[in-house]
C-alpha cells in the first residue's frame, strides 16, 4: 500500500451541492464508506483529485416505508440494514447479502450505495501499485494486455458485490441523480457485461436509493456465498434465490448470482420451472442452468472450474432448502 495521496475532500450536505460538486471539479469522485475506495486509493488504482464525501448528505441516510414498499438509501451501512426488522422479515435474501460483506467493521461503514457501485475484481488488478507495474499492469488500468485472457481485448474483472443479487431477486429498482436530474430504473439496468466499464451511470450519476418493492415481498428469498476465509472476505461465488410457490408446486423461482460474471447476474429461462414439482431431477436442471450462465474467469486464486460447479450446487441447495420450507 502506498502512503495516501494529496487529495481535495468535499462533505456535501445536499444530493444536488454533491453532483454539481462531481462534475464541476476535475477528478472528482464519489466515497461512501470508503472501505472499497480508500484501499483503491493506496493502491494507486484510483488517483482521484478530490474525493465528494456523500456521508452527510441526510436523504441518502434515511430508510423509508410506503405503500410502494421499502426505500433504503444509498448511504445506509450495511450494518443497519442487516439488522433492520422490515428488511429481515420481507426482504430476508438482502438482509442476509448485508450481513455477509467482509466483516462486522467493514458493515459498520460500508454503504449500500458503495455496495451496488463496487468496482468489478481481479487478482491481476487489486494489487498494490508496484505489483501491478512489475506485471506491467494490465488492460483495465495502464496496460495493454489482460493477463487473464492475453489474445482478447476484454476485460473480465468480475463483478463481487454481496447485495445487488439478494436485491435482484427482490425486483429492485434504484432511484439516480445526476447532472440531468432523477430518473427511477431496475436495478438491473445500471450493470454491463464489461469488467473495465460495468456500470451503466451517466456520468457524475449516483445511487440515491435502492427500493424494495411491496408487491413481492415477505416471501421466502436467502443468499449464500462462498469464500476463502469465513470472517472476512469476497464471494468467490454468491447466489440469492427466491421462489414463489403455491400448493407445493413452483410459480415462481429467481436466482442471481454474483462473483462469476463482470455484472450481477439474473439466471435467464427459469418460467420454464412454473409449475413444476421439485423432484432431484428438476433441481439438478436449475443447478445445470446456472452452471452455464456462470462466466467465471481466472480472475481469483481459486479455479473458474471449482466456482462454476459451487455456484451451480448453492443455487441448488438454496431452492431446496426454500421450497421445502416455504
Ligand atoms: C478486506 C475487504 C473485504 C471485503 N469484502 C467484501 C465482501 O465480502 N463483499 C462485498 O460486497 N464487498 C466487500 N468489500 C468491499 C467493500 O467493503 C463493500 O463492498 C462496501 O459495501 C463498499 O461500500 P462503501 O460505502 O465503503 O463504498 P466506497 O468504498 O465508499 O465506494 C465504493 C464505490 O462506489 C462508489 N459509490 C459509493 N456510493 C455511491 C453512490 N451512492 N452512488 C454512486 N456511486 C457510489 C464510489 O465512488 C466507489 O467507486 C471488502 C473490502 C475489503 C477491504
Ligand atoms: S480480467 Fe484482464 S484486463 Fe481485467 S483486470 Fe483482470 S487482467 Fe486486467
Amino acid at each position: 500500500m502506498e502512503l495516501m495521496p494529496d487529495f481535495a475532500l468535499h462533505r456535501p450536505t445536499e444530493i444536488e451541492e454533491a453532483v454539481k460538486l462531481r462534475n464541476e471539479t476535475e477528478g472528482a469522485l464519489y466515497v461512501a464508506g470508503g472501505t472499497d475506495m480508500i484501499v483503491n486509493v493506496r493502491r494507486g488504482i484510483e488517483q482521484p483529485a478530490a474525493l465528494i464525501d456523500l456521508s452527510a448528505v441526510k436523504e441518502l441516510q434515511e430508510i423509508v416505508e410506503d405503500d410502494e414498499g421499502l426505500h433504503i438509501g444509498a448511504g445506509v451501512t450495511l450494518e443497519t440494514v442487516s439488522q433492520d426488522a422490515r428488511v429481515l422479515k420481507d426482504f430476508a435474501a438482502v438482509a442476509e447479502a448485508a450481513a455477509a460483506v467482509a466483516g462486522p467493521t467493514h458493515q459498520a461503514y460500508g454503504t449500500v450505495g458503495g455496495n451496488l457501485c463496487l468496482d468489478t475484481r481481479c487478482l491481476f488488478y487489486n494489487q498494490s501499485e508496484w505489483w501491478r507495474k512489475s506485471n506491467d499492469y494490465c488492460l483495465k488500468k495502464s496496460g495493454t494486455v489482460c493477463h487473464v485472457a492475453p489474445g482478447g481485448k476484454r476485460c473480465f474483472a468480475a463483478f463481487s458485490g454481496d447485495v445487488a443479487p439478494a436485491a435482484l431477486v427482490h425486483n429492485a429498482s434504484v432511484d439516480l441523480v445526476g447532472p440531468n436530474g432523477r430518473r427511477r430504473i431496475p436495478l438491473a439496468d445500471i450493470y454491463k457485461n464489461d469488467g473495465m466499464d460495468h456500470l451503466a451511470l451517466e456520468p457524475g450519476e449516483l445511487i440515491a436509493v435502492l427500493h424494495l418493492p411491496n408487491s413481492e415481498a415477505g416471501l421466502p428469498s436467502t443468499y449464500e456465498k462462498a469464500r476463502v476465509r469465513g470472517s472476512i472476505d469476497f464471494p468467490l461465488a454468491g447466489a440469492a434465490v427466491w421462489v414463489k410457490q403455491s400448493d407445493g408446486k413452483l410459480d415462481e423461482l429467481r436466482i442471481a448470482l454474483t462473483a462469476v460474471n463482470p455484472y450481477p447476474h439474473l439466471v435467464k429461462g427459469l418460467e420454464k420451472f412454473s409449475g413444476a414439482k421439485l423432484d432431484e431431477a428438476v433441481l439438478d436442471e436449475i443447478a445445470e442452468m446456472v452452471q452455464s450462465q456462470a462466466k467465471p474467469m481466472r480472475t481469483t486464486t481459486v479455479k473458474p472450474w471449482y466456482r462454476r460447479r459451487v455456484i451451480g450446487a448453492i443455487a441448488r441447495r438454496l431452492t431446496k432448502q426454500l421450497t421445502a420450507t416455504a
